[in-house]
């Protein structure tokens, strides 16, 4: 099987530390584990002062967890609407009955940052939400400006980096971000079932508001202090995090995010070449978004005989390739090559 899609392929090894017993988790061992993964997650963030909690669920659980705990407590938000993922933050704010306002951007095009400034001057939010990276288009946002907005108009950042974690160069610290959140299956390319929430060292300040048992903000952070988390673990996951996360120290943040950069530049190339649109305004490393031509309804059905999955979407013949699992030149040929075929059928 190949797959391009969240997450990629993984290697066999890292898959293989969940094939086997299962280490029981209230032991010094787990503890120091986590203490580890929180070490090295704040360091690839740059945010070497601020917490991380760990959650037994997929990106959605901490978008949601982060409204009730940290929203909620901190006053009206403003949101970036840019496809589906915004439109996440927006659902998530009319659930809870979060005071919010919504600034919308057309599907893969980048965000007025004049009008925006301007929109955030007569709000007034008390807390920003956006996505790094709005991966149901490939569009990637500008974090600096947005920061800068932020900051002139003292609205706290929270930023979905869901697939720009380890895709795109993040210095939460020198952006001002308050909170960032991440999941296992997309930058971190590896199973799908837990989320982390970045908590800035002026984040932890907060008197978070209690809304939710499970993903509530004091009592993980609380557990944290000793490596824990307060209900049962997805151990084996947070054991694959320690070895994803000491290979990716090893190698570099910078080289990961280039190595990821530059496959996405090579399958572009394939894109120019059958000349497939690729509709995002600034393109994110994460993911190549593309329109082909003609049998955009067979595609998928298609390249799965083959034991290959790219990802669908709503759009008609909208496809997205993702860039952050195993793959190499010669892989993205056979990808391209294959699309093509069918695409000529
Ligand atoms: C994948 C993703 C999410 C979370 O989606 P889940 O279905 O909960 O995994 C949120 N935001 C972005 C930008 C994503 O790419």
């Amino acid at each position: 099987m190949n797959t391009y899609a969240f997450p990629g392929n993984i290697e066999e090894d890292i898959l293989q530390i969940a094939a086997r017993q299962i280490p029981y988790m209230r032991t010094e061992w787990f503890s120091e584990l986590m203490k580890e993964n929180e070490r090295m997650l704040l360091d690839a963030i740059g945010c070497p002062g601020g917490h991380v909690m760990f959650f037994t669920s997929s990106g959605t659980g901490a978008m949601d967890a982060v409204v009730e705990n940290y929203v909620m407590a901190t006053g009206k938000a403003f949101i970036i609407d840019g496809g589906s993922f915004g439109h996440r933050w927006v659902e998530l704010c009319r659930y809870h009955g979060a005071a919010h306002e919504v600034f919308e951007v057309p599907f893969a095009s980048d965000i007025d940052y004049d009008l925006l400034d301007r929109m955030v001057g007569d709000s007034l939010p008390k807390v920003f939400l956006c996505q790094h990276h709005e991966t149901s288009s490939g569009q990637l946002f500008d974090l600096k400006r947005i920061s800068a907005i932020c900051q002139k108009y003292g609205v706290s950042l929270v930023v979905d980096v869901i697939s720009s974690f380890l895709a795109e160069d993040i210095d939460m610290d020198g952006l001002k971000i308050d909170v960032a959140i991440t999941s296992t299956q997309k930058g971190l390319n590896l199973p799908p079932g837990a989320a982390l929430v970045f908590l800035s060292e002026k984040a932890l300040c907060t008197d978070f508001r209690h809304g939710n048992y499970y993903f509530d903000f004091q009592d993980n952070l609380c557990n944290m202090q000793r490596g824990q988390t307060p209900f049962s673990p997805a151990t084996t996951i947070f054991m694959q995090i320690n070895e994803r996360m000491k290979r990716n120290m090893a190698a570099g943040i910078r080289n990961l995010v280039e190595a990821t950069r530059r496959k996405a530049l090579y399958f572009r190339e394939k894109c120019r070449e059958f000349e497939w649109e690729i509709p995002a305004e600034t393109p994110a490393n994460a993911i190549t978004g593309f329109y082909l031509h003609r049998n955009g309804d067979k595609l998928f059905g298609e390249l799965q005989k083959e034991h290959i999955f790219i990802m669908p979407s709503g759009r008609k013949d909208f496809f997205r390739v993702s860039h952050m699992g195993i793959q190499n030149e010669h892989d993205l040929d056979i990808l391209a090559d294959a699309i093509r075929r069918i695409e000529m059928m």
